[in-house]
């Protein structure tokens, strides 16, 4: 159904939601809030600290005095409980006089902020007490905005949605839900927008998560049914080049990536198919173990494909490996680079090459496995951080000869129950161990008082010829939310650094947009890149060399780990800056974490311990992860419960076939449609 639809939504509002990826109501439904705003307990005022959002309650202990201040007035009062006073304060609002008496008790909720070394609550909401008492515990949405749009309008056209879209009919077989005891689906999408509290937005989550883990699962088993078990047919031997290409490499292997390695090579000389999983924390060292298998299959006279989540990391593995090929003189590489954007002409030179087998180690986007692309024996297919592709396609692959073996890399740290439930019966090689840096990253946690120190420490960084990232939550302000966004926050910055470049990235651009400005700065023609978390994955700059990351109290430690990671990757000392919009001792607590370890393992489990599955405090990005709502690590108990159900149903129908199997299979097959460009094993 078309947004027009909507009373109160014209063409122009339409726009607006098209701005944000929403095209129809269907879309709109799908636009969950990227965060939720809690009304919690008052809190006494002895206990307030600077950057919280809280409410207070207690009595104005003094009248309203509104002053004139430059071109706005302010109106200031006092709040009195039994342990301590606080100022009031709001700019151009003199009808607080007659809203507030003296002597009366009031709910105020807003941000303590320190003015002339006193707290102050400045610009709160106000409640009557038995007001606010009714709405504790509620949960406002909170979505991502574009100028224009309002929470408020976006909220409102939901619930139009919601009361007028017909009703899909519920796909899920009756005995999963009686097994599982899960929301239905309908009352999960009402739910996830206008939760009634905390616990009716778990359970709404836990719905959908499972939906996104149950059918991610599903397809994957259902593709992976017709390759199962299939003869290699491109035996490989190991032959002297590679012997001597690991002596030669400027490093010593680890001992894990050696382990790992040998995993790889008894595999592409077994006579199975390979179905393997590099698991590997970032910087961990994967690249190299992809570039062995591919100068193996070469040597064997065979084709491979690397394929990259980016342009911007398939042309840098496309470089390396041209100059591993000439700095070792390995004749039979013979590498070529396919992505969207190269010019007619050039891609179809190369098309011509893969197709002649003239080219024999293909390094590019998902473009290469798109149609159009004919190998002469591809022998081996890798993917590079899958996570933010999923896996389907060998099937796409094999369309055209023999399957090829599958290699899928990853940082994404998750334990191996869950992998194996994950990634159906891949095999599991875990590089578990970082090459020892000369120089490892250098952390600190701070809070916004510290921001011009940052900005200073960035500002030397730049001077001396390095490069460095911002991270931010949000793309774009928004009224609800006190969190630094990328756009206003790279203006701000423009005008700080005005003898430096500042670009910006986020998950809304275009993608080939976001090539472009990824590209730029990785080739050092910009100097400052403010992102969201779309640069998790995807550059390799070395000479970015600090990293700030504002609200680092509104990311998973998982997150805030790959993040880290793009820094480090070069010579110089690196830095990371986790900066904390809201300081408590238990953000505190949990970031310094970050501080304490390297390890991407430990520290998705500690996330995971002090979090669970509950957490409120994030900010989601829509269109920036692979799930829509679903976290592997967060959400391992109902991945645990989806592996099982997923193969309970395919253990009695695998091709799901019966009658109450209807529903599940129409939905299924839309999934696979909708995924198409996603490369799923
Ligand atoms: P990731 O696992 O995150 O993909 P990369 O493969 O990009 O990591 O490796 C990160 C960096 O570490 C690269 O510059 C690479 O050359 C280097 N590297 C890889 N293996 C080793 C090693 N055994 N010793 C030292 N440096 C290594
Ligand atoms: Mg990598």
């Amino acid at each position: 159904m078309q947004l027009t639809e909507i009373p109160g939504v014209g063409p122009k509002t339409a726009a607006l939601f098209e701005k944000l990826g929403v095209k129809s109501c269907e879309d709109l439904l799908a636009y969950y809030p990227i965060h939720y705003d809690a009304y919690l307990p008052p809190v006494a005022v002895g206990t307030l600290t600077p950057g919280a959002k809280c409410a207070v309650r207690g009595m104005i202990a003094r009248a309203v005095v509104v002053r004139p201040m430059g071109r706005v007035t302010v109106a200031v009062t006092e709040l009195e409980d039994p342990t301590g006073k606080i100022r009031l304060t709001w700019y151009n609002a003199p009808f607080m006089r007659t809203v507030l008496k003296r002597g009366q008790e009031y709910v105020f909720r807003g941000t303590v902020a320190i003015r002339k070394g006193a707290r102050v609550l400045e610009h709160p909401e106000v409640f009557a007490p038995d007001k606010y008492e009714e709405k504790i515990r509620t949960l406002v949405p909170v979505y991502g905005l574009t100028k224009g749009l309002s929470g408020n309008a976006v909220a409102k056209a939901v619930r139009w949605c919601l009361d007028h879209l017909p009703h899909d009919q519920e796909y899920l077989p009756e005995e999963v839900v009686r097994v599982t005891g899960l929301l239905g689906e309908r009352q999960a999408v009402e739910d996830i927008h206008f939760p009634e509290n905390e616990d009716s937005l778990q359970a709404a989550r836990s719905r959908l998560v499972f939906d996104e883990f149950f059918l991610f699962i599903l397809a994957m088993r259902l593709l992976k049914e017709s390759t199962a078990d299939i003869a290699n047919a491109f035996p490989m031997e190991m032959g002297w080049e590679i012997e001597e290409l690991i002596d030669q490499l400027p490093y010593r292997l680890t001992a894990a990536q050696e382990r790992v390695w040998h995993e790889v090579e008894a595999d592409l000389g077994g006579s199975r198919l390979m179905s393997r999983l590099i698991q590997g924390d970032v910087g961990s060292g994967k690249t190299v173990i992809a570039f062995l298998a591919m100068v193996m299959a070469a040597q064997n006279g065979y084709q491979s494909a690397l394929m990259a989540p980016t342009e911007v990391l398939a042309r840098q593995h496309y470089e390396k490996l041209c100059k591993m090929k000439e700095d070792f003189g390995l004749a039979s590489v013979r590498p070529v680079l396919l992505t969207g954007s190269l010019k007619a002409a050039e891609r179809r030179a190369a098309l011509r090459a893969i197709e002649s087998g003239e080219a024999n180690a293909v390094i590019g986007t998902h473009a290469l496995i798109q149609a159009g692309v004919s190998y002469k024996a591809l022998s081996l297919v890798i993917t590079d951080e899958q996570h933010r592709f999923g896996v389907y396609q060998r099937k796409a692959l094999t369309e055209k000869g023999a399957p090829p073996n599958m290699m899928v890399m990853s940082a994404t740290p998750i334990p191996r129950t869950l992998g194996v439930i994950y990634y159906g019966d891949l095999d599991i090689s875990v590089i578990d161990e970082l090459p020892a840096r000369r120089l490892p990253i250098k952390n600190a946690v701070v809070g916004p008082g510290w921001r011009p120190n940052a900005w200073n420490f960035i500002r030397k960084e730049l001077t001396a010829g390095h490069q460095a990232y911002v991270i931010c939550p949000m793309i774009e302000a928004n009224e609800e939310l006190e969190a630094e966004n990328v756009i206003d926050y790279s203006k701000l910055l423009r005008k700080e650094f005005p003898d430096h470049k500042v670009a910006m990235l986020h998950g809304r651009m275009k993608p080939d947009e976001k090539n472009k400005i990824m590209a730029a700065f990785a080739a050092g023609e910009t100097h400052v890149l403010v992102s969201t978390t779309v640069v998790e994955v995807g550059v390799d700059v070395p000479n970015a060399t600090v990293m700030l990351i504002e609200n680092a109290e509104r990311f998973g430690l998982a997150t805030l780990h790959q993040l880290r990671g793009r820094v480090g990757r070069g010579d110089a000392q690196s830095y990371c800056i986790f900066l904390a919009g809201q300081s408590s001792e238990e953000i505190r607590e949990r970031l310094d974490i970050l501080s304490k370890s390297n390890n991407g393992f430990e520290i998705a489990e500690k996330d995971f311990e002090l979090r669970g599955p509950g957490d409120l405090m994030g900010i989601r990005q829509s269109g920036e992860a692979m799930f829509r709502l679903a976290d592997v690590s967060r959400d391992r108990r109902v991945l645990t419960l989806a592996g099982r159900m997923a193969a309970d149903i395919l253990h009695d129908d695998p091709a799901l076939l019966g009658d109450e199997m209807t529903g599940l299979r129409r939905r299924i097959r839309a999934y696979m449609a909708e995924n198409e460009g996603a490369v799923i094993l």
